[in-house]
């Protein structure tokens, strides 16, 4: 293995998503990688499927004896270990019914391990799902590891390996190398790591105005806790563009939502960063990288329960207008994507229907909207819960079949 060079920053260098199909090993192989299990909401663990994107920061290290990769503090052979690269983790749900979330997801990363189980054939429907939504973000950076390949022979393992190579073809990962792991035996994580040391850094876009995307908001206080000693709302999610600094006066769009009259009614806020949080590191500037936290002297009620999730902040006066109504250029799929070639004949997308609901994912929000104009493949959508749109935004249309969201296509928004 050869050996690279260190970059350790305060902020993770790259946000990497986990997709894959369900239990192929997201999970397990974050664990290996991270040391955290992102399982961790009861309800995810009550339904055993991950909901809500976890995320999981983790430092890849080499060992200046043996040169090993790994994310351990120690090596097997004694040798000094050196920090090399900060990353960060988003483990993204597998279910098909959560396929907005996934899309989500994929307006925050930067590169994805695609996750396929080497002991079933490849592709399962959200192996193809998924890899359809990284074409439409176009995430180019895609490592795919073959997982579970102690359950299989090698016969086996080259049968699906051949499969992969076959389902990847003239796709955006044509190119991505496939590394044959085992995540919960750990099994060549090393390689693993190699590939992700060979993945590049984006350029960021720090002179921009700030744009941060909330993707969870909580309340870190104990309940009883006197009013004396509340600490502010937290917001976690990505900074897009620019630069945040404690002290900065920001605000959030759409904001919170209240009740009048049956109505829903969204209130921007405004506050000020108290404190700016990457993984386990405090720091005074924060400048686009993987996931941060926020905290603000906002009132934890308005944070907790992820009730910002989705929501746009930037510096006060600089956020655009959260609008309700969309004007988007669709292109839809011709069929839903199915597990077997013979199915998906029976599962032709129909064109957009006049009032009929539709799921959207902009940016890291998810709404539902009603068509209320068609023209040809523009569609107007009247929005159940209004969105920042910033510029470049895609959107993933999801239609609901047979009481699934499945994802039908895609758009821009004009
Ligand atoms: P996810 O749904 O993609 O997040 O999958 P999980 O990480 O939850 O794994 C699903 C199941 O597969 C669990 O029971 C894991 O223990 C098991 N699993 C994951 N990776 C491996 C592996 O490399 N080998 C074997 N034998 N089992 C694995
Ligand atoms: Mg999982
Ligand atoms: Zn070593």
């Amino acid at each position: 293995m050869n050996k690279f060079k260190a970059t350790v920053t305060t902020q993770p260098l790259l946000n990497i998503g986990m997709v894959g199909h369900i239990d192929h090993g997201k999970t397990t192989l974050l664990y290996q990688l991270s040391g955290k299990w992102s399982d961790t909401h009861s309800e995810e663990l009550k339904r055993g499927i991950t909901i809500k994107l976890g995320y999981a920061d983790s430092v890849i290290k080499q060992c200046e004896k043996c040169n090993i990769l790994t994310t351990k503090d120690k090596c097997e052979c004694g040798g000094n270990i050196i920090p090399l690269r900060y990353v960060s983790f988003i483990d993204v749900p597998g279910h098909e019914m959560l396929m907005a979330t996934m899309l989500s997801g994929a307006a925050i990363i930067d590169a994805a391990i695609l996750v396929i189980a080497a002991n079933e054939p490849c592709p399962r429907a959200q192996t193809r799902e998924h890899l359809i939504a990284l074409e439409l973000k176009g995430i180019k950076n895609i490592i795919i590891v073959q997982n579970k390949v102690d359950l299989v022979s090698e016969e086996e393992a080259l049968k699906n390996y051949n499969q992969i190579k076959e389902f990847v073809k003239d796709t955006i990962a044509e190119n991505a190398p496939v590394i044959p792991i085992s995540a919960q035996q750990a099994v060549n994580i090393d390689m693993l790591l190699e590939e992700i040391m060979n993945l590049p850094v984006p350029e960021r876009d720090t002179s921009s105005n700030p744009l941060f995307l909330v993707a969870r908001s909580f309340d870190i206080n104990k309940p009883g806790a006197f009013a004396s000693n509340l600490s502010g709302g937290i917001l976690g999610g990505i900074l897009k563009q620019g630069k945040l600094n404690v002290e900065d006066e920001i605000e959030i769009k759409p904001g919170m939502t209240s009740k009048k009259h049956n109505e829903t009614i969204f209130t921007p806020l405004t506050t000020r960063i108290v404190a700016l949080q990457s993984g386990k590191n405090q720091i005074k500037e924060a400048v686009p990288s993987g996931s941060l936290a926020i905290q603000t002297e906002l009132d934890p009620m308005l944070t907790k329960a992820d009730s910002l999730a989705g929501c746009v902040i930037g510096l006060k006066g600089k956020v655009p207008d959260a609008s309700s109504s969309l004007n988007i250029h669709t292109t839809l799929f011709k069929e839903v994507i199915g597990e077997e070639k013979g199915k998906e004949e029976e599962m032709k997308i129909a064109p957009v229907k006049m009032n009929e609901p539709l799921m959207l994912s902009v940016n890291t929000t998810i709404t539902v909207g009603f068509v209320k104009k068609i023209k040809g493949n523009d569609i107007e959508v009247l929005l159940k819960i209004p969105v920042v749109v910033l510029p470049d935004s895609k959107v993933g249309i999801a239609r609901n079949i047979g009481g699934h969201w499945r994802l039908i296509g895609h758009g821009e928004v004009f």
